[in-house]
């Protein structure tokens, strides 16, 4: 294997015939201006139109770019996953292929990592003018909600443009996750991290392949992968329904002793009542469960060493 790069570049890459020309125009003279070895690896997520191809031609008069194709399409997150587990560099940034993240920012993120000893630096997007009212605000939710489930750690407006050092991406790489989602797996990390601020551009050509579905996908993703409370719906409606069956028991019996009830129904209202209720509470119950069976089989490790002491001295022997 050739030595390790310096820097590398992970981009997902999904029907962007006419964007990528344009990212490889503005990315490379950046990358070969930074005085570091780099490769970018390019993350085909199974196109269907003449973006092999065209990654192919790039690849021509530039050795530098590598290819990674997928079988299929499978998802911006997972061609992100495949791209950082493949990238060999010392540095991982990952960068969308429409020009919205701007890669004048590479070198800066570089720097500020190098001088600061940072593991993580997230781009932060400083203004979303330049997305549409609905994205501006289904966004504003999304990360409203998983800086709740993650914590404060979560940098606000954070999306996948990030720097990674080697020691943040095999952590990464050794999390046993299925569906990784990045933007929140790395502030779950909290490894030394900084901020630089950039405003999210307009894409630069073509459409936005993230449609309404797989919007809420990932929603979903993030929910489920760092929250079992979704399972604890039906306790806290269970515990409601008790509440409610109470009150409505001694309101059936207050008729009841009225006389203004025809008969049978007193007791048919509350047994249905009752057992809705059981039912809901022993629902939550299992979910209890299943949601500790969820953590046990996600297996994410308690703690990431960054030194070790003895390392130094098994070096100095060998
Ligand atoms: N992408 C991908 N697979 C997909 C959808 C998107 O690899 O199924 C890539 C796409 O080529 C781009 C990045 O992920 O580099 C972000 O996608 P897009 O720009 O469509 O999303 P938006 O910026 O509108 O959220
Ligand atoms: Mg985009």
């Amino acid at each position: 294997m050739p030595t390790a790069p310096q820097l590398s570049i992970v981009m997902p890459i999904y029907n962007e015939q006419e964007a990528l020309p344009l990212t490889v125009e503005r990315l490379r003279p950046i990358l070969d201006g930074l005085g570091v070895t780099y490769e970018v690896v390019g993350v085909d997520d199974g196109s269907t139109d003449a973006t092999p191809v065209l990654m192919q031609k790039i690849r021509q008069d530039w050795p530098e770019f590598r290819i990674v194709r997928f079988a299929r399409n499978s998802g911006h997150q997972a061609a992100l996953a495949a791209g950082i587990h493949r990238a060999f560099g010392d540095y991982v940034v990952s960068i969308d292929a429409d020009l919205q993240d701007p890669p004048e920012k590479i070198p800066e993120m570089l720097s500020l990592a190098r001088e600061q000893n940072l593991d993580i630096v997230y781009g932060v997007r400083g203004d979303r003018g330049t997305d549409t009212f609905f994205k501006r605000h289904t966004a504003g939710a999304y990360y409203w909600l998983m800086r709740r489930l993650v914590g404060k750690r979560m940098p606000n407006q954070a999306g996948d443009f990030r720097l990674l050092s080697r020691a943040a991406v095999d952590a990464l790489k050794a999390l046993p996750e299925q569906q990784p989602v990045y933007r929140m797996l790395v502030p779950w990390l909290g490894f030394p991290s900084g901020e630089v601020v950039y405003v999210r551009e307009e894409r630069v050509a073509g459409s936005t392949h993230y449609p309404l579905s797989k919007m809420v996908r990932l929603a979903l993703d993030s929910i489920t992968n760092f929250s079992a409370s979704p399972l604890r719906l039906a306790t806290w409606l269970g515990l409601l329904s008790f509440l409610v069956c109470i009150g409505l028991a001694v309101y059936t019996t207050v008729e009841y002793a009225l006389g203004s009830t025809v008969p049978g129904w007193s007791s048919l209202f509350i047994g249905m009542l009752f057992i809705g209720a059981v039912q809901l509470v022993c629902v939550g119950l299992l979910g209890e469960y299943v949601g500790r069976i969820y953590s046990a089989v996600q297996a994410r490790p308690a703690y990431f060493v960054g030194y070790d002491s003895a390392d130094d001295e098994s070096e100095g022997q060998a």
